[in-house]
């Protein structure tokens, strides 16, 4: 049997991990680097010019004399744990295929179980953000999707008010292979709800691919075209190699979620869907995603308590 690329690629061994990012040392290192790539610049003035006051752990601008710490303005702020231990949070959130519960995190870190649920919940915020910078374009395959409610007899079928809807979108290569997707909750499926999602998430000029639903040509009006292929409910159009793709990563994306989380609120659904596509979405090289993740971090506001739990 031929062996998938992507599945068998090995990934960053834990081993590979400790040499790299093992020490305090190293792991501030990765983060200046991370931070500011071409070395230190003064946030206030733009000097590069800077010593480090080892007393109270801050570099200081020369110039301005404004004061910085390693990790302010950065995710990595207000909070107790090292870098050293956000590091190992971010190569066990990215290295494992269906992710890892804050249960989980908290027994490989050694943390309470409110700062592992807090740390991964910032990272997942990143990871958020960072994909909401790409839009998908080309041929992109969308789908209604919901989440939840199977079990607390809500009923089944579109519109059950205890599902939590959301839209499923794969950028499909030409022959018929994903590229790259991203899955939104919305308050619903309407045509109006539809056209803002598109003008935020696809290129203008996107082909969509649906079903018949009558939401979906919504998204004429962020200037894409709309290719309807009605399914009748049964299974998808042979016609359409691409039909099939959406339907086979709302599969793995509901497996994932429901093997790895036990009870995933609906106010955090957005987080987790978005975790599972920044994994998606950089399957090619999963080793980068340590140093990625880090790099991304870095260039994350800090998340409050208050904003991580608000919301969403
Ligand atoms: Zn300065």
């Amino acid at each position: 049997m031929k062996k998938n690329q992507v599945q068998f690629q090995a990934g960053m061994s834990l081993m590979t991990f400790l040499d790299r990012y093992g020490t305090e040392a190293q792991c501030r290192e990765a983060l200046a680097k991370a931070r500011w790539p071409g070395g230190f610049r003064s946030p206030a003035c733009g000097h590069t010019g800077h010593c480090h006051l080892a007393q109270r752990d801050v570099y200081q601008c020369n110039r301005c004399k404004r004061q910085v710490s390693l990790t302010s303005g950065t995710l990595f702020a207000q909070t107790r744990l090292p870098p050293r231990t956000w590091f190992l949070a971010i190569y066990l959130m990215t290295q494992h295929k269906n992710g890892i519960s804050a249960l989980a995190l908290r027994r490989q870190m050694g943390v309470s179980y409110n700062a592992a649920w807090l740390l991964k919940h910032k990272l997942m915020q990143a990871m958020v953000e960072r994909d909401s910078e790409q839009a998908l374009g080309g041929i992109v395959q969308v789908d209604d999707a919901y989440w939840g409610g199977e079990r607390h007899g809500g009923g089944t079928g579109r519109g059950s008010p205890s599902k939590t809807p959301f839209v499923a979108a794969v950028q499909c290569h030409p022959e018929g292979h994903p590229i790259a997707m991203r899955m939104d909750v919305i308050p619903g499926f309407r045509k109006t709800v539809l056209a803002s999602w598109a003008k935020h998430h696809l290129a203008p000029g996107t082909a969509v691919v649906s079903d018949g639903l009558n939401c979906f040509p919504g998204v004429l009006e962020a200037d894409c075209t709309h290719v309807p292929l009605v399914t009748g409910g049964g299974p998808p159009s042979k016609g359409h190699p691409i039909f099939g793709w959406v339907n086979t990563v709302l599969g793995n994306v509901k497996n994932a979620l429901h093997g790895t989380y036990h009870a995933l609120r609906p106010k955090y659904l957005q987080r987790y869907l978005s975790e599972f596509c920044y994994r998606f979405n950089r399957r090619f090289d999963l080793a980068a995603l340590v140093p990625r993740l880090i790099v991304a971090a870095a260039r994350t506001p800090p998340l409050s308590y208050r904003l991580a739990t608000l919301d969403v």
